[in-house]
């Protein structure tokens, strides 16, 4: 039997490699490529369960600028990904986020963060606890040192970007296919096929790796360690019936985040001790023991609300160092790219990631965007990069 054959084969088919598949087809219409996606409801994909939240908070120059494209690119979405008389209108809602410090050490950090966002010609502004009530009356502000402000940043409904990349991608001439990716075959320095749980055996000159928290056990595959491992996140939703001035994504120096969601709000807190297992229980008492309680803290009209939804999802948690690992595996294997270890702030870089990786097939480098820094070699050499200040 003729093996199918493709020039680009991605493995995972949610925000990033949609992303992926969309800018190889933008710069190179005729290119062959295969979404292999397993699950085509994506009621596990971190992409569907995520908060989406953009910011510009970040303290390393590659993260802000792959936050800066994906402000334009999901600014611009429904004019970028239009299929026929299909626009996804993606909500983006440009309510700010608020980092707020409580430690002294912290505020050092916001700080020093803040001087390095305003050089990266971010929209930002350093805030007293005065400033924060000025603006947000409905926060207690009596714990909090200093705050990061950006006005411009906000969320995006991240089921509508998957849905609008995939069916752009789609159109463009990408085939997407609904099966699970069970092994690769390797030939010395080059992957050579994919095989699937339904029995196909797809042959490519690149393959991509694209499966989030999945994407080590695809690694595994070609013998590839990665350190990244799923890390669960349970996510609630809530009403309440008091009337509160429009708010911005908040976290606290404490861990709790909180943004309103249409009519009520959502909120969650990552414990990071829970990095290692996929676990998709929701265990509604750690509402009310460990986020309620901080809740009813930092927004005193929180003490009265009615949680009406629950959730649990997964960061691709990276151990090393807290940032993604995009590229490829350098002195092993000439074809096979990766992306993975979002570790909860990778949506707003989907567009980024999948513009890199376009860029390391077509060109053999990263031009746009210098993600030269997060590829595998930095835990080859055992050299973390890591962010300073607020973990997602
Ligand atoms: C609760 C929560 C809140 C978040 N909040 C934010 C936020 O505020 N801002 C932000 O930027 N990011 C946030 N994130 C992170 C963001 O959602 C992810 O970084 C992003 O969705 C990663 O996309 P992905 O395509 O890499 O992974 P995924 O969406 O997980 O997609 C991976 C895909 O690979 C498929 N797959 C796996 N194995 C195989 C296989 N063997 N064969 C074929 N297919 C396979 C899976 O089915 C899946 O669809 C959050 C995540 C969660 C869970």
């Amino acid at each position: 039997m003729e093996r199918e054959h493709y020039d680009v084969i991605i493995i995972g088919g949610a925000l990033w490699g949609g992303s992926t598949a969309f800018h190889l087809l933008t710069r190179e219409p005729n290119l062959r490529i295969c979404v292999i996606e397993k699950d085509a409801s994506y009621k596990q994909s971190s992409s569907s369960l995520s908060v989406a939240g953009i910011r510009v908070l970040f303290s390393q120059p590659e993260n802000v600028l792959m936050s800066m494209y994906g402000h334009e690119f999901y600014g611009d979405f429904g004019r970028l990904t239009q299929v026929d008389d299909t626009i996804e209108a993606l909500h983006f809602v440009h309510q700010g986020y608020l980092f707020a410090a409580n430690t002294p050490e912290q505020a050092r950090e916001m700080e020093e963060n803040y001087r390095f966002q305003l050089g990266m010609g971010c929209e930002v502004l350093l805030l007293d606890a005065k400033g924060v009530s000025e603006r947000f009356p409905s926060l207690h502000t009596d714990d909090i040192l200093c705050a990061a402000h950006s006005p411009n940043d906000g969320w995006i409904d991240p089921y509508g970007a998957l849905m609008g990349l995939r069916r752009k991608a789609k159109s463009l001439g990408a085939t997407y296919i609904e099966d699970e990716v069970a092994a690769i075959e390797r030939r010395g320095a080059r992957v050579e096929s994919v095989t699937t749980t339904g029995g196909r055996t797809l042959t490519a000159d690149w393959v991509v790796n694209t499966c989030g928290a999945w994407a080590p056990s695809v690694c595994a595959m070609v013998g590839m360690k990665v350190p990244v491992v799923p890390l669960p996140r349970m996510q609630f939703y809530f009403e309440t019936q008091a009337k509160l001035e429009p708010l911005p994504l908040t976290r606290d120096g404490v861990g709790l985040g909180f943004r309103p969601e249409g009519v009520g709000y959502t909120s969650g807190i990552t414990n990071h001790a829970a990095a290692g297992e996929f676990c998709w229980d929701v265990h509604y008492e750690h509402f009310d023991n460990v986020i309620w309680p901080k809740l009813a803290t930092r927004v005193p009209a929180f003490e009265a609300l009615k949680v009406k939804n629950g959730w649990a999802g997964h960061y691709a948690q990276n151990i090393f160092d807290g940032n993604m690992i995009i590229g490829p595996w350098t002195g092993e294997l000439e074809n096979f790219l990766i992306a993975t270890g979002d570790s909860g702030h990778g949506l707003q870089h989907a567009p980024a990631v999948g513009r890199g990786l376009a860029e390391l097939i077509l060109d053999g480098r990263f031009s746009a965007i210098d993600l030269t820094a997060f590829t595998y070699k930095r835990v080859q050499e055992n050299k973390p990069y890591a962010e300073r200040g607020f973990r997602a």
